[in-house]
């Protein structure tokens, strides 16, 4: 099992991939280095040996001796002795060990001692052509011979050189090859796999702590978020990831802390209404005033379960908007009569000012909600016998809508908080007004969902108002 985990890794993957590519490498770059080694030897020994033959010509011939009628002298005893004295820099000074022969009208003038009584034939070439050609002569190798034959003025020159001497070179390059190139080999191995560990160890640490993590301990971090590296991004994206899972967690937590701690009070004060009638017998008229008070807990529960719900359903987008296009003085008009009713408790009369022919688009019901949350909190948390102003105008491209009140209003600190869910000013907690938290944060989501951004203006003691801006209908 470890040893088929080890062949699926990354690692193994990697150090595999370079190693095969090394290999193809090496055998690439040794393959053309021998052919061009071979080519390049070929190509110089036929040059050297034709250059050879050359200057042996240019030697005798230079030297204006006629060497078609020798006549033996106290110098030279044959031709051999004087034509060797005049080649002896073509022959003597060349580096290789060539075997030289020089005739002239088929008589053979010189050869070297390497030829002793051997000759190599001259074959039927035409004049000033240098031929070259691999023959075969046992007495002389075992191995083909490279030969240069000049033919030129009736002289005819062949130089010839061993041409195995080449292999043998090439040879001894392939022997060295054969013993680097699998060094190099394994060692490219190690270094890959000692590399590629080095890198991955830390892709398996990343591993490791990830698998560590619950929600026990989402304050730990992946390790390794410092270096800018693809390691560190990938440590640092999922160290953001974390925080994310968190933050939602932690609102998570908090939401069902609040929302119990909501449904728990009148839970409680049902609970103990209840305990206290089953105690001792009553009569109907004490029955009736228990049972109106417990059904006032069970609608604020009904409230707060509606809300929660409501709440649930815009955190999984699961709330469509319907938006159509209304007049919104009609509008206005009709969902402020449907509210009127709320008005009588605190004789609070609802006053509706507006710009003539608003034309708008949005959704009825859910702005139902909106209009209902605003001026049930305005009339909650306003004074007594004062007007409850909504008023509507055009703003730049906006239409604004806002709902005003006068009273002790919001402290300035508690403004940025408002919306959020649970959340009530200290002295509305303390107030009996029925409140659970979280209108506001229904109203936020609803214009959140008409593309705008609801605002409070709160003076303590004089006036607060909410006001939100929606987009002009484009006029087609
Ligand atoms: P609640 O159910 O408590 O009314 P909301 O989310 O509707 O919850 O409001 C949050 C808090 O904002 C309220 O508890 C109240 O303290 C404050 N608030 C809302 N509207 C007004 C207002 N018109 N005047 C003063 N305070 C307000």
């Amino acid at each position: 099992m470890k040893l088929k985990n080890n062949i699926k890794s990354t690692r193994f993957k990697t150090t595999l991939w370079y190693s095969g590519l090394f290999l193809l490498l090496e055998v690439t770059i040794g393959l053309t280095v021998y052919l061009y080694l071979k080519q390049s030897l070929e190509t110089d020994l036929n040059h050297s040996l034709s250059k050879q033959a050359d200057m042996i010509y240019n030697f005798v011939e230079e030297s204006k001796v006629d060497l078609s009628s020798f006549e033996p002298d106290s110098v030279y005893s044959s031709p051999d002795e004087l034509v060797y004295d005049l080649i002896f820099e073509a022959v003597a000074l060349n580096p290789r060990n060539s075997y030289v022969q020089v005739e002239l009208n088929d008589k053979m003038l010189f050869k070297t001692q390497n030829l002793v009584d051997q000759n190599i034939p001259f074959p039927n070439i035409s004049q000033d052509k240098i031929v070259i050609r691999d023959i075969q002569n046992n007495n002389l190798s075992d191995y083909p011979i490279r030969v240069a034959y000049l033919k030129k003025n009736n002289y005819e020159i062949t130089v010839a050189y061993p041409s195995h001497l080449i292999d043998d070179t090439l040879g001894s390059l392939t022997e060295i090859y054969i013993i680097i190139a699998p060094l190099f080999f394994i060692l490219s191995i190690l270094g890959g796999s000692f590399i590629s560990a080095g890198a991955l160890s830390r892709m398996d640490k990343i591993t490791k702590k990830t698998d560590e993590i619950t929600t026990k301990n989402l304050n730990e971090k992946i390790p390794g978020e410092e270096f800018n590296d693809e390691y560190g991004r990938l440590a640092l994206t999922m160290n953001r990831m974390i925080k994310r899972i968190k933050t939602s967690l932690d609102y998570m937590n908090q939401f069902s802390i609040a929302a119990s701690h909501e449904l728990k009070t009148p839970l409680t004060i049902l609970r103990g209404e209840i305990e206290v009638t089953l105690r001792h017998p009553k009569v109907s008229e004490q029955y009736r005033e228990i049972l109106k008070s417990n059904y006032e807990e069970v609608l604020r529960l009904i409230n707060i379960v509606d809300r929660l719900f409501l709440i649930s359903r815009f955190d999984n987008d699961r709330v469509s908007v319907n938006k159509k296009r209304v007049n919104l003085y009609s509008y206005l008009e009709k969902t402020l009569g449907a509210l009127e009713y709320l008005s009588s408790e605190k004789n609070n009369p609802l006053e509706l000012e507006i710009e003539d022919n608003i034309e708008v688009e949005l959704d009825p019901d859910l702005m139902l909600q909106v209009f209902t949350n605003l001026i049930d909190n305005a009339i909650k948390y306003g004074y007594e016998d004062e007007p409850i102003k909504v008023k509507a105008c055009r703003q730049n491209n906006k239409i604004k809508i806002a709902v005003i009140n006068r009273g002790e209003g919001i402290p300035s600190e508690d403004t940025s908080r408002i919306f959020d869910r649970f959340y009530r000013v200290e002295s509305s907690r303390s107030r009996k007004t029925g409140g659970t938290g979280l209108g506001l944060s229904i109203v936020n989501s609803i214009i959140k969902l008409h593309n705008g951004e609801i605002h409070v203006i709160s003076e303590p003691g004089k006036e607060t108002e909410f006001y939100f801006l929606l987009d002009s209908p484009v006029n087609h």
